[in-house]
């Protein structure tokens, strides 16, 4: 989401933006595309249908300024992630949902 008042991005979305408290707010378009900011790799099987391991990651977000997207990084092995990496998302189909996951860019 995005501010029509003070251009500020929100995320997590929220109906009134937490910079100037307008709620002039809408969603906005974005690249899909970033930075690997931080990362760890999971190696606990929290579910029976978990494969395991695999990269958590927060993901900063081009154009989109202090914004970062806690996520997934798919497509290659986790040892092959390295915070600065580039990345970019892959949309996931789960049910009714799409899960915003990202792949490295080679
Ligand atoms: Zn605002």
């Amino acid at each position: 989401m995005r501010c029509r008042d003070c251009q500020a991005f929100i995320h997590p979305p929220r109906p009134v933006c937490r910079s100037c408290l307008s709620e002039n707010v809408a969603p906005e378009v974005v690249a899909g595309t970033g930075v690997v900011d931080t990362f760890t790799v999971n190696h606990q099987k929290w579910h029976p249908a978990a494969e395991v391991p695999y990269v958590i990651a927060r993901v900063a977000l081009d154009g989109v300024p202090g914004v970062y997207l806690t996520t997934n990084i798919v497509g290659c092995p986790v040892d092959e992630v390295d915070i600065g990496d580039r990345v970019r998302v892959r949309f996931e189909q789960q049910d009714d949902v799409y899960l915003p996951l990202f792949e490295k860019v080679v």
